[in-house]
């Protein structure tokens, strides 16, 4: 059974303020206050793991070592069956030191060429860590396709190359609210706070 959170304070190890806005919302009826880590000038960690699972606990043990508090970090990315699994951990790295994510779409589409096989899924990995060293993790994933050209103006990074199973808009067309509840975010959460955060 996972370890209940019962402290005060929770520092969201992220320097993203979009993804900090969005946890913090996540956290509200949780009764604690949430502050990250740009707020307490901690440093970001360069992304060294060969996993998201490995990058998420390195972003959680490296703000626990910063704010002696307990840390939530997330580490995310696409995942491109045609691509064994590409761009995977570099997904925020194929956007180039830009962010700009038509070219990191371009490239996801140019390297399929051809290629029948558009599967791919988001996931995201969530990793709660402690002063003492104890650590929980949580993943999600959604599954989709990948559509060519990408549509719609919402949302972020992938979203509009990404069309969700049983769904026949991209989450680049999706209202924030839909993507926000079925997206692999959400499901990592919901394991979240079942764990950790909700009454047992
Ligand atoms: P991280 O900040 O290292 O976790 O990088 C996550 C990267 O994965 C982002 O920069 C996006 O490229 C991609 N990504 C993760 N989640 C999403 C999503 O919900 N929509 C679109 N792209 C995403």
């Amino acid at each position: 059974m996972a370890r209940r959170f019962a402290e005060p304070r929770l520092v969201v190890a992220s320097h993203n303020e979009g993804k900090v806005v969005e946890i913090a919302d996540l956290l509200a009826p949780f009764s604690m206050e949430a502050v990250s880590a740009g707020q307490l000038d901690l440093p970001e960690p360069e992304e060294t793991g060969d996993t998201f699972l490995a990058n998420a606990i390195l972003k959680a043990e490296t703000a626990v070592r910063g704010s002696g508090l307990p840390c939530l970090a997330d580490d995310s990315g696409l995942a491109v069956e045609g691509l064994n699994g590409d761009p995977g951990l570099y997904s925020a790295r194929w956007a180039g030191p830009d962010r700009d994510f038509k070219v990191a779409m371009d490239l996801v589409q140019e390297k399929l060429g051809d290629n029948p096989n558009r599967r791919a899924y988001f996931i995201s990995v969530l990793t709660l860590a402690w002063p003492d060293g104890h650590l929980e993790s949580f993943e999600g994933r959604i599954y989709g396709d990948l559509v060519w050209p990408p549509r719609g103006d919402k949302g972020f990074g992938y979203d509009p190359m990404f069309l969700p199973d049983g769904y026949d808009v991209t989450f680049g067309e999706m209202d924030y609210a839909e993507k926000q509840r079925i997206s692999h975010r959400a499901v990592a959460f919901q394991k979240l706070i079942d764990g950790c955060f909700k009454e047992p």
